[in-house]
């Protein structure tokens, strides 16, 4: 049989991954596990789905050859423009693909988790749109920190309910949303943000993310005459955005998968984000992978000064790239993070998200060749992070 990073069919990557859920969330999980490939790949579910990301989300994004970038580091750089899309990142293409899913599934009410908002504000437009009831939860802290996309969501019509036990951030609510789920079994579908939680959410978010490489696949056939590169960049909080940028080429080792994540203020420093390099096998969120934890099993509270990467463990795919060699892993810290933001800024006159800004520090620390291609992942616009960017630059 042939090697392949993809899931198996009992929904595990290697030894990561599964379906580790309480009794009462079976049957949730159990009907989409069953129907999701069918629903997914009807022509008319297909015809909707990519009609709205044409029409309504923008796409295709552009593959945009960043000239003066290429020239400061030496090698060819091309950024996938998931900034240009509706609501300023690569989450709405999950969220459009999951209400579409949730409409078929004939479910009525959407519940999704959110920390800095992104995910939050991605599944109450697609609500809005589709005229569906839409309950985020959201830990108490996250409320008071993210206060435009709470208003933004609840502008869009979303009621945000907070989320008051443990650390009240980003697993707190999805502790919430689960509880949600399991008391709502009928007529809920629960939207994940990410490639995380129970199979078949990580699979299944993954192929609606894919068609981020899926477009990189002709733009660089158009461009470069071939349709991979030598490298994909991406940054990693779940790994939602790097698993679409990695999808076309997982299996493909012509092609070097590069996974970015946030090293806070220092790997070792006790306050950072570096899941797949500080963290050990355990389950969190339904399933297998590799999470930050005390040696008794607590789950550590992560930091960066990206809400996005902020997240104690990685989805089982990458935590499969990871044990495997197939991805290279690079963390980067909050300055390195917030100086590339700024350089690109003034380069290339796009203002990255700060998870991005992550990806694109990586050219200061891993060299390239100057005939390599490049493509790197720039999931989200910096918008929301004017204010951070601001403090920390006293601009
Ligand atoms: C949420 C977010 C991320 C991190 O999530 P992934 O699932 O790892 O992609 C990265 N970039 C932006 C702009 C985001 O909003």
């Amino acid at each position: 049989m042939k090697k392949t990073y993809h899931v198996n069919e009992k929904g595990y990557y290697g030894t990561f991954g599964g379906a580790y859920i309480p009794e009462m969330l079976y049957p949730n999980v159990e009907e989409l596990r069953q129907q999701y490939l069918d629903i997914m790949y009807e022509e008319s579910f297909q015809k909707e789905f990519k009609q709205l990301l044409k029409d309504y989300v923008g796409r295709p994004s552009p593959l945009f050859y960043a000239e003066r970038l290429s020239a400061k580091y030496n090698t060819k750089i091309y950024l996938k423009r998931e900034d240009l899309n509706h609501t300023g990142a690569h989450k709405v293409n999950n969220t459009i693909g999951q209400i579409l899913m949730a409409k078929r599934l004939g479910k009525t009410r959407i519940i999704a988790e959110t920390g800095a908002g992104q995910h939050g504000v991605a599944t109450a437009t697609v609500c809005a749109l589709m005229g569906m009831e839409c309950i985020v939860y959201m830990g108490e802290i996250d409320i008071s920190r993210q206060a435009p996309n709470v208003a933004r969501m609840k502008m869009l019509g979303a009621e945000v309910r907070a989320a008051k036990s443990g650390s009240r951030t980003l697993k707190d609510a999805t502790n919430e949303a689960i509880r949600d789920w399991i008391s709502n079994p009928v007529n809920t579908h629960y939207i994940i943000g990410s490639v995380v939680g129970p199979h078949p959410y990580p699979d299944m978010v993954a192929r609606f993310q894919a068609v981020i490489s899926e477009e990189i696949e002709w733009q660089l056939q158009e461009k470069e005459g071939r349709s991979y590169p030598d490298h994909v960049i991406a940054c990693v909080g779940g790994g939602s955005n790097a698993a679409g940028a990695f999808y076309q080429y997982l299996d493909d080792e012509r092609v070097n998968l590069i996974a970015v994540e946030a090293a806070g203020k220092g790997i070792h420093s006790g306050e950072s984000a570096a899941t797949s390099v500080l963290g050990e096998d355990g389950i969190i969120h339904g399933s297998r992978t590799l999470l930050m934890q005390t040696k008794d099993g607590q789950i550590t509270e992560p930091y960066s000064i990206s809400a996005g990467l902020d997240y104690p463990g990685v989805g089982p795919m990458h935590a499969h790239l990871y044990d495997s060699k197939r991805a290279e892993f690079i963390s980067i810290t909050d300055d390195e993070a917030m100086t590339a933001g700024l350089e690109l800024s003034q380069l290339e006159g796009i203002i990255p998200a700060i998870e991005t800004s992550h990806a694109l520090a990586i050219f200061d620390t891993r060299k390239f060749k100057e005939d390599e291609i490049i493509v790197l992942n720039l999931s989200g616009r910096g918008d929301k992070d004017l204010n951070t960017y601001i403090d920390y630059f006293k601009l």
